[in-house]
């Protein structure tokens, strides 16, 4: 692994001189898997402060320190985009939120639709994942995995101002750009295997703020559509843009 740098996220503060304290976990991984020892080298970031070059300062089995030096990237929020997604099987959600992490989602949210099975999440184990992510993608924040709760209950509430691309395989056919669409906060919204039902449509459908777009000619599995779609608003309303 020499060469490759060790990226790392804490909940700690950032700055010159800063000492931050590792938990067991960041422990084992730096000491016990990676090897370090005192003055290695490692890459922080904690969503606030950029990414810091810090240095071991003490490692021990179940603990230690690092202290911090400069900064080496200051701090690139993604775009103001959510990812609203149906959970799917174990192995299928996690794919989900790691790559929403790394496409640069700044909002992770499990929704509850009518044909969606999943009534629990592991939550922290999803918010690991983005975080893991974060750390391989040289990303400098980590999206929010929110608490799953009821599509229709975030519809209702739906915050002023932000728009919703909703991947709706009824329109399965040629995908059409989002070009002319405005800029902003979006969000994207991903039906279950089982897609939306009729009064979900209906709702959808009626509501201001919502945009319901083409994936393309062919049936997506949920995982995949939430990589196209979130690939397609990249590029034509994200960062990818320029
Ligand atoms: N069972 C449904 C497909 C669900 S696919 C059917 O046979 O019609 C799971 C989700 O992926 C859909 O709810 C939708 O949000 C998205 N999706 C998949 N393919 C798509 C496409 N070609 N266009 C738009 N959305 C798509």
């Amino acid at each position: 692994m020499s060469g490759t740098k060790i990226r790392l996220f804490v909940e700690h503060p950032l700055g010159p001189g800063q000492s931050v304290p590792l938990n067991a976990d960041q422990a084992h991984y730096l000491f016990g898997v990676m090897r370090l020892g005192p003055g290695a080298g490692v890459a922080l970031f904690n969503g606030r402060d950029g990414e810091w070059r810090a240095e071991v300062a003490a490692a021990g089995k179940r603990g230690g320190t690092l202290t911090c030096r400069d900064q080496t990237r200051p701090l690139l929020p993604p775009p103001d985009l959510w990812l609203l997604f149906a959970p799917i099987k174990k192995a299928r959600t996690d794919f989900i939120v790691e790559k929403a992490a790394e496409l640069g989602a700044a909002r992770i949210l499990p929704v509850q639709t009518d044909f969606t099975n999943s009534e629990r999440i592991a939550r922290d184990r999803l918010q690991a994942h983005a975080i893991e992510a974060a750390e391989q993608c040289g990303g400098t924040s980590v999206p929010e995995v929110a608490a799953l709760q009821p599509l229709s209950r975030l519809l209702a509430a739906w915050p002023e101002g932000r728009r919703l691309l909703w991947a709706d395989e009824a329109r399965v056919g040629p995908a059409q750009t989002l070009a002319p669409l405005p800029r902003g906060p979006w969000a994207i919204l991903i039906g279950p295997e089982g897609g939306f039902s009729e009064p979900e449509r209906t709702r959808l459908r009626a509501l201001p703020f919502v945009t319901p777009v083409s994936l393309g000619p062919r049936i997506l599995r949920a995982d995949t559509a939430a990589v196209a779609a979130l690939t397609l608003w990249q590029a034509s309303l994200g960062d990818w843009a320029g």
